[in-house]
């Protein structure tokens, strides 16, 4: 059984019901709909579609909806400009009319205020240079410094600088409305900045009265110095490698990865690592060696999940793509793991419990952990414990609490009703173990799960060996 969990994003090359039953088949945990590209009308057709796949599979898929967040875009152009070192361009607000030759608008009026003379602009991703030459009430003068070919509607990055977008702009909220309507299971929060944008997005699920996890996606400097809180604040952690990449000197990269994946198994908060795992894959059926070997990386940090974007979403290979993550992530699996967890600091009695469950089947023979949860809770404890070998088999009475642990690592939820006696509700449990095959006679369960002691409930441990 896999524990690093895979997230793909769909689109264009993998929305047909036929290509979801084959990449679930293949492993995939949980689908992304980027609303930086999707339609309305095509989340309202996508939802169904992999509710459908997954209940005719029996299999659990989460479903998360990506916000686009306060990005800064380009405008639409009639025809690409091809930009050539040297070249003018001039970036327009306020609807201002065009005066040079390459000129494009930018939907974000604050863009004269924040840059200065000599500052660099960050076209498509990171591709196109541009340095600020010149600034006007309503537009920037720029130089191009490398070439590149710019499109309608480009990404614009603005390395260092707070941009004065909202953490939720309009269109995000739309698109909140639309996925808490259709239940999703998460909602990322793209280029958050603060805690206080988690924050922000909480009351806003709540208001649509949605239980969806919050991923925050750490994407910018001023994230990274907000990590903690964020963090704190937040269910799920993202690593968005792509806009880091930009936002930050590339080859710190690697650094702020095992920076950020370190400090959630510290506190014990869910992570996944994003993008360009198998970027070659987009065009090629095999990845590079290269790209084996980050995978190989974020499964030996044990990150929660790792998560793929345009290779399934607009890729030619979108099902070979989550076979390859399947394989890597079971080999290195069985190779052992950083261990990061184990340097946490326990702080509440719950947690000191869960260690001393996941101690025990660290030490016992064929072992395998059973966990009770009504709201998902314990089993973010658990999973964070990071268990050497034992499998996590996670009880929950609801699909949605289900779907919203689908994620974490090592966790495999399975759906059950429990009964008023928790005593039954566990022998339910072991039964449900054997019929579907996944305990044999010889195996240990070490048991996680609350035990009523008049009227309270006390989280407990049990070992009970599988006959
Ligand atoms: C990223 O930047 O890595 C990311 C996941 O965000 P997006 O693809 O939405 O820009």
């Amino acid at each position: 059984m896999r524990k690093t969990k895979i997230i793909c994003t769909l689109g264009p090359a993998s929305e047909t019901e036929a290509v979801i039953r084959e990449m679930v088949a293949a492993g995939t945990n949980l689908f992304r709909l980027n609303m930086s590209h999707a339609a309305h009308d095509w989340v309202r057709a996508i939802v169904p579609r992999i509710r459908g796949v997954a209940e005719e599979m029996g299999v659990i898929v989460g479903i998360l909806l990506d916000t686009q967040g306060p990005a800064i875009r380009t405008g639409d152009l009639p025809e690409k400009f091809d930009l050539k070192p040297g070249d003018a361009i001039e970036l327009t607000v306020r609807g201002a009319a065009p005066r040079e030759r390459f000129s494009t608008s930018v939907n974000y009026d604050g863009l004269v205020d924040d840059l200065s003379v000599g500052d660099r602009v960050l076209v498509d991703n990171g591709l196109i240079h541009l340095e600020v030459l010149e600034k006007d009430v309503d537009r920037i003068h720029a130089r191009v410094l490398t070439a590149g070919l710019l499109g309608s509607r480009r990404h614009i990055n603005l390395p260092g600088v707070r941009v004065k977008l909202p953490a939720l702009t309009e269109k995000d909220r739309a698109d909140i409305a639309l996925g808490t309507s259709l239940g999703v299971d998460m909602v990322a929060l793209s280029f958050c900045r603060e805690p206080q944008d988690v924050e922000m997005l909480r009351q806003l699920l709540r208001a649509h009265g949605s239980r969806a996890r919050i991923v925050a996606k750490i994407e910018d400097q001023l994230a990274m110095r907000n990590l903690r809180g964020i963090v704190e604040k937040a269910d799920i952690i993202m690593v968005a490698r792509g806009d880091l990449g930009i936002e930050c000197a590339m080859e710190d990269l690697p650094i702020i990865q095992r920076k950020i994946v370190k400090h959630c198994l510290h506190v014990g908060r869910p992570v996944i690592v994003a993008t360009q795992l198998l970027e070659s894959m987009i065009v090629s059926p095999v990845p590079t060696r290269a790209e084996v070997t980050d995978v190989a990386n974020a499964a030996y940090e044990q990150a929660d999940a790792v998560m793929l974007s345009g290779e399934t979403a607009v890729g030619k290979y979108p099902v070979e793509c989550v076979k390859v993550l399947d394989r890597v992530t079971r080999r290195i699996e069985r190779s052992g793991g950083a261990g990061y967890a184990g340097e946490a600091v326990l702080r509440t009695d719950r947690q000191r419990t869960v260690q001393s469950a996941v101690v025990l089947a660290n030490s016992l023979e064929h072992a395998c952990i059973a966990v009770f949860t009504r709201r998902g809770l314990m089993a973010d404890v658990v999973s964070a414990r990071r268990p050497h070998r034992a499998p996590i088999f996670t009880f929950a009475n609801s699909a949605e609490v289900c779907r919203r642990i689908v994620l974490n690592w090592g966790t495999f939820p399975i759906l059950m009703p429990f009964d008023s006696d928790p005593g039954v509700t566990i022998r339910n449990a072991e039964k449900l173990l054997r019929e579907r095959g996944l305990v044999a006679p010889g195996d240990n369960l070490v048991i996680v799960s609350d035990l009523l002691a008049g009227e309270e409930l006390y989280d407990s441990i049990q070992v009970r060996p599988i006959n």
